[in-house]
């Protein structure tokens, strides 16, 4: 694609959906739904802007090699991956959730917590569960998961589990209780810094856009 063309890596499902109104504050339309369509490159109403469709995961990989002008990804998924290449102008305070420790029903976490005692925890996220724990002085064995960490202290594989909470409901439907609040999670905007150079006149204004309809969030509309 030129200098003029712009590349947005976006995931499906929550971050999807609701960067919908931000691209529509930017006069930007997707040509198609990615939930129901399998192209990974989604067209948009200006023809020199197109979405790629990644991973939540691999969104800053994208962005930080250039293979994407810009996209968003949530915070957990940027701590993980470090940010390096990736201006991160703002916090979008889209698909907003909680990082939190969960076990059993019935577990005794401040006694399995304590200083000096050893937990085993199955995250998704094993940096952002080292640092917590390492801060906390609690010795902890991390075991790696990609998906379904609520199984993990159900089948025995661990004692916790460190991930993302919303409503609460799969915690619940599990018999899993949320027994330590890590951090407040929502989604960020990350740009290649390059590209934001190169591309100043394009992508500023987006910025801009999406700058405005993220904090014009809490106003009624039409005023
Ligand atoms: P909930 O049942 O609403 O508490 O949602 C919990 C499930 O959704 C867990 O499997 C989480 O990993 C996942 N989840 C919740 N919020 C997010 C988010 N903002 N981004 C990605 N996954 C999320």
């Amino acid at each position: 694609m030129s200098e003029h063309s712009l590349t947005i890596a976006l995931s499906k499902g929550r971050i999807f959906e609701e960067t919908l109104p931000l691209l529509a504050a930017a006069g930007i339309e997707p040509a198609e739904n990615p939930e129901q369509s399998r192209k990974l490159i989604i067209g948009t109403n200006r023809t020199h802007i197109r979405l790629v469709i990644v991973r939540a995961t691999d969104v800053p990989t994208y962005v930080q090699y250039g293979a994407a002008d810009f996209g968003i990804a949530g915070k957990d998924v940027l701590t993980e991956h470090g940010g390096e290449g990736l201006y991160q102008p703002l916090d979008l305070q889209i698909a907003r959730c909680r990082m939190m420790v969960a076990v059993p029903e019935g577990f005794d976490y401040a006694r399995a917590s304590q200083p000096g005692k050893r937990l085993r925890i199955a995250t998704k996220y094993p940096d952002i569960a080292a640092g917590h724990f390492a801060a906390k002085g609690v010795h902890v064995d991390i075991i790696k998961l990609y998906g379904s960490m609520e199984l993990a202290p159900l089948v025995g594989l661990s004692d916790a589990i460190v991930d993302l909470v919303s409503t609460g409901n799969t915690l619940k439907a599990n018999k899993l209780q949320a027994v330590e609040h890590i951090s407040d999670i929502s989604s960020r905007l990350v740009v290649n810094k390059a590209a934001l150079k190169v591309k100043y006149a394009a992508i500023q204004p987006i910025i801009d856009a999406f700058s405005h309809a993220a904090t014009a969030d809490d106003q009624p509309p039409n005023i």
